[in-house]
């Protein structure tokens, strides 16, 4: 299978504080698939390390309080333009860019609310699956063919 996967699961240091969440458990039930590196922050030209983001409403701000919505979204664009053949999506928990079903509720203080990254919120319009990091179990059963 083709699958993009959040580059900082590769082990990529693109996160806004310069590391990255590598997850072998992940990669080790990954092998044998091609697998793509996609991180819609590194593509929205933010620098590494920058100030963390957090959704609030239908805006994506900083921590000291700028607006960053449009500069996400367009990286954000530039990633989905690349999905298309992709048969698989696997990504990052509670980011605010590749968050599925919970994200920070913007107040910085660890709490989170449903709701979806600003890229995942772009794929749920595309005919992709898509699969958190830590949900093992449905990634298995997609490998396996299953829907
Ligand atoms: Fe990882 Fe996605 Fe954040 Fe990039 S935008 S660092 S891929 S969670």
């Amino acid at each position: 299978m083709k699958i993009g996967i959040s580059a900082c699961l590769l082990g990529e240091k693109v996160r806004y504080d310069g590391t990255h969440k590598r997850n072998d458990t992940l990669l080790d039930l990954l092998k044998g698939h091609e697998l793509i590196g996609i991180c819609p922050e590194r593509e929205a030209g933010f620098p590494i390390p920058h100030e963390p983001l957090e959704i609030r409403g239908d805006r994506v701000f900083t921590s000291s309080g700028k607006d960053v919505t449009e500069q996400l979204s367009e990286g954000a664009k530039r990633c989905l333009d690349r999905i298309a053949d992709y048969d698989l999506l696997i990504l990052k928990s509670k980011s605010p860019s590749c968050g599925i079903g919970h994200v920070y509720d913007g107040s910085f203080s660890g709490k989170l609310i449903e709701g979806d990254g600003v890229f995942v919120a772009m794929c749920r319009k595309k005919k992709i699956a898509l699969c958190d990091e830590n949900d093992l179990e449905r990634i298995k059963a997609l490998l396996n063919g299953q829907k």
